[in-house]
């Protein structure tokens, strides 16, 4: 069955491409399969291959040499020298500088320094005034008008009680792991010249609250960052305990929220009624991880490339080992939160990345033994090629983004009169170059990826003879090299 519609879909792909009478195209649109636009980047590819995980261990190291990174630390005047967040900022801050000088200062190096008031309220994590600091370098891309992206982890650590800032909290999965993440990225894509930017960051204050996160997210609000796109690494460390058997090194989970956070009434309505739930930005982006990752890594044995004609891309030559995504449809895991929150909390899609499966005898625990049970969030515990290929997942993506065309704007299905077709339109982003084209993906409801789609070339408007009550929709710009922007949902329009 499966490969019988396989072989009708690629056929319809080519015969699309031809001048077609209306029956004919009828039956092209039925069976359209994914057109074969995309392609990996080799200058991405040579990029993933300068990912270093000995770079990853040194990173993470150094940033556990701080004793603890407790945001509470900041305030601290009886702490060795040497020791606590201060002196880990200050770090992150010379590391992102030694990048930028290896690319002719290509890095602008920034930190974001504010005081939280503190609270004596019930369950306040901040109690007294004190001084946090964001450390971020931005990538400036060539064109003004082309989108942003940003990566993010957090350098702040806890012990098991989170107000106390002297106990030794290495947090080398949580999360170094992830500010790691931001470090190797810049290294690996500093030296590339793309049309757009990108921002490598490391946040204070998520065990406090989220507290940097959301200080920085309100600036890039502010600042009208058009930001499409923000990857939240936290604890991507890949655990490994002895006698652990369930652990899977070639998987990472990656979270996005359904309706976003920020939605008004009027559009969580509109979401609810357009059974849309699933095509949330952030889930776009999340897709787009999805897509993407096939590209540039092996398939695994448990996901062998798909035989699907979307995922045509699978005779692609792949130079990096077996890892692969697993789209987590909710916000994040129970009873946790993370910094892509505070993100989308301002109308960003952001997603978090976060290890196959978690110990949490290795995390937020005070360094001790217990009944032969060693509790801690130890260096020994962390692989450091697994963080090496979360750090490849992570710039593939940033690269892919800044290189492609913006997002289609205004993206909407015609709904003037009750029929079994589909016309959607859509604007030109504000970064749309010569050459971009448009392509239209669907899927049926059940789906999580994107299993049809249809080129429409340059214009800016598609008929389609496929029942937009059946499928869901999205038209996403692509350039001619391959590069492509998140799908867009569209909304209804009469
Ligand atoms: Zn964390």
């Amino acid at each position: 069955m499966k490969s019988a519609r396989t072989c009708i879909a690629a056929a319809a792909w080519v015969f699309s491409m031809s001048v077609v009478g209306p029956a004919q195209a009828a039956a092209a649109d039925m069976a359209a399969s994914l057109p074969p636009l995309t392609k990996p980047d080799p200058t991405i590819q040579a990029a993933l291959t300068r990912i270093s995980p000995d770079n990853i261990q040194a990173d993470i190291a150094k940033l556990v040499s701080f004793g603890t990174r407790s945001t509470l630390s900041s305030m601290d005047t009886d702490l060795p020298a040497g020791q606590g967040i201060n002196a880990a900022a200050d770090w992150i801050e010379s590391a992102f500088k030694a990048i930028s000088a290896q690319c002719g200062g290509c890095l602008e190096v920034k930190r974001d320094t504010f005081e939280e008031p503190g609270s004596t309220a019930r369950g306040a994590r901040i109690a007294r005034p004190t001084k946090l600091t964001n450390v971020y370098a931005i990538l400036h891309g060539a064109e003004k008008t082309a989108p942003w992206v940003l990566v993010t982890g957090h350098y702040d650590s806890r012990a098991t009680d989170v107000m106390d800032s002297h106990a030794g909290s290495p947090g080398a999965n949580d999360d170094a792991s992830g500010v790691a993440v931001s470090l190797e990225s810049a290294r690996a894509l500093s030296s590339m010249k793309l049309p757009g930017t990108i921002v490598f960051v490391a946040v204070a204050g998520e065990e406090q609250g989220l507290n940097g996160s959301k200080h920085l997210a309100h600036i890039a609000k502010e600042e009208g960052w058009p930001l499409e796109a923000v990857l939240n690494n936290d604890i991507v460390g890949g655990d490994t305990t002895p006698g652990d058997t369930l652990q899977d090194k070639s998987a990472v989970r990656v979270f996005s929220e359904s309706v976003p956070s920020s939605a008004t009434p009027e559009e969580q309505k509109q979401y609810l009624a357009l059974g849309a739930e699933n095509d949330s930005p952030s889930r776009q982006l999340a897709r787009t991880i999805a897509e993407l990752a096939p590209m540039y890594f092996k398939p695994t044995e448990q996901h062998p490339p798909p035989a699907t004609p979307g995922m045509m891309r699978s005779h692609l030559v792949r130079l990096i080992p077996a890892f692969h995504p697993v789209l987590i449809l909710r916000r994040d895991r129970y009873l946790r939160g993370g910094d892509h929150t505070s993100f989308n909390g301002e109308g960003f899609a952001a997603v978090r990345f976060t290890e196959w499966r978690e110990n949490f005898d290795h995390q937020h625990q005070t360094l001790r033994t217990e009944n032969g049970t060693e509790y801690g969030d130890l260096l020994k515990f962390v692989d450091f090629s697994y963080v090496a290929n979360v750090a490849r997942m992570n710039s593939a993506t940033l690269a892919t983004l800044a290189s492609a065309p913006g997002e289609p704007q205004h993206v909407q299905v015609l709904t003037r009169a009750l029929d079994n077709n589909t016309e959607l339109t859509w604007e030109a982003s504000a970064f749309a170059p010569r050459g971009t084209m448009y392509e239209v993906v669907w899927r049926e409801p059940t789906e999580t990826l994107w299993t049809h789609g249809r080129s429409a070339g340059a214009a800016l408007s598609l008929k389609l003879n496929v029942s937009k009550d059946n499928v869901l929709f999205g038209v996403r710009a692509v350039d001619p090299a391959g590069h492509f922007s998140p799908a867009v949902a569209p909304v209804p329009a009469r």
